[in-house]
């Protein structure tokens, strides 16, 4: 039986990937949608959340399309109506927020599910397996990416809570936090702070391993030209390179087959998480995992802050 699901926030991730996931699925329908600003052509629009929740008690499930500050108001009025709640990533903007919305979903009996869309990448659970056996010797994380490109006119990537080039690096961080089968903790950080921003243009990371593998991530929003987006991983049993945000995987050099990754990286990762929700909501289960949040948050906390020249779209 189909599900009724409402999209909060029609914006750039709602339209690239939410509204066609939701169309594919035999599991979903999309019953409305709640924006200040934009609608989906044949589906019941509201301006407000309360007005949706009090007149369509039909639907089920809220799935938060928001940046992580305005967040967490939408989905405790979701969690307080009895709504199932799917959350984009990062799922707050901080820890402790998360927490209360994992609590309220459990008083109230209802699944929330903090979504982390890059786990879902191609080659993700394939260098998950790889990994499984080996003892880690290195892991580079490099994600560099031009923000002009990727996020015009965004501004609340550079508010207080916006994580600036965290949005993109927190995907790594959930990758590597997936594909690892041992924790780890950040020890050191950089942090570089356009002058005119609150948030960082650019970080580098430093982490330590239980094997003592040496750990590393730069993440860079100056890209211009090719943008990268690998990990690479040198364990005992030999060298994995998981690129293209995780659609791609070479071990020992060798291209591991693809699947439906060519021209989209971001092709199949949205409707595997939909077909995760509707799963974590017939057994009422929760989907709660902060690692990759909880090493941004030890970045902010331990970082060091470099002022850059400033940022200018
Ligand atoms: P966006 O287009 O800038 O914003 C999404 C929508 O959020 C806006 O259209 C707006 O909806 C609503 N919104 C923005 N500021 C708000 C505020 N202060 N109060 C209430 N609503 C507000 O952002 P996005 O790129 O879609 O990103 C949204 C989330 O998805 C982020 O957490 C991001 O990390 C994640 N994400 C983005 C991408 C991507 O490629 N962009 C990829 C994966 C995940 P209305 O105008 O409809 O009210």
């Amino acid at each position: 039986m189909t599900m009724k699901v409402a999209i909060v926030g029609v914006g750039k991730i709602a339209r690239d990937q939410h509204v066609p996931a939701i169309a594919a699925s035999a599991d979903w329908e999309l019953a409305a949608t709640v924006s200040r600003n934009g609608v989906v052509e044949g589906v019941e629009a509201f301006a407000d959340l309360h007005s949706l929740l009090s007149s369509r008690q039909d639907v089920e499930v809220i799935s938060l399309c928001l940046p992580p500050v305005p967040r967490f108001a939408y989905a405790t009025a979701a969690l307080q109506a009895g709504r199932h709640v799917m959350l984009e990533k990062p799922p707050g903007a901080t820890l402790s927020e998360c927490h209360t919305l994992e609590r309220m979903a459990r008083e109230a009996g209802v699944s929330i599910y903090a979504t982390w869309h890059s786990r879902e990448a191609a080659q993700v659970a394939k260098a998950r397996a790889w990994l499984k056996d080996k003892r880690l010797r290195s892991l580079k994380v490099v994600w560099k990416e031009d923000v002009r490109r990727w996020h015009p006119g965004q501004e609340w990537i550079w508010q207080a809570g916006g994580l600036g080039v965290f949005d993109p690096g927190i995907n790594a961080l959930s990758i590597v936090t997936e594909i690892l089968p041992d924790p780890f903790h950040l020890t050191a950080a950089t942090l570089e702070f356009p002058e005119n921003r609150q948030t960082p243009i650019a970080a580098s990371l430093t982490f330590a391993h239980p094997h003592g593998a040496e750990m590393s991530a730069v993440f860079d929003w100056r890209q211009d030209g090719d943008q990268t987006w690998t990990i690479q991983a040198e364990t005992n049993g030999g060298f994995l390179l998981l690129s293209e945000g995780g659609a791609k995987l070479a071990i020992e050099g060798e291209i591991q087959a693809e699947t439906e990754t060519e021209d989209n990286p971001l092709q199949g990762e949205y409707p595997r998480l939909y077909a995760k929700m509707a799963k974590l909501v017939r057994s009422r289960g929760i989907d709660m995992d902060l690692t990759p949040l909880t090493h941004v948050a030890d970045a902010f906390l331990l970082g060091q802050r470099v002022i850059v020249e400033p940022f200018n779209e």
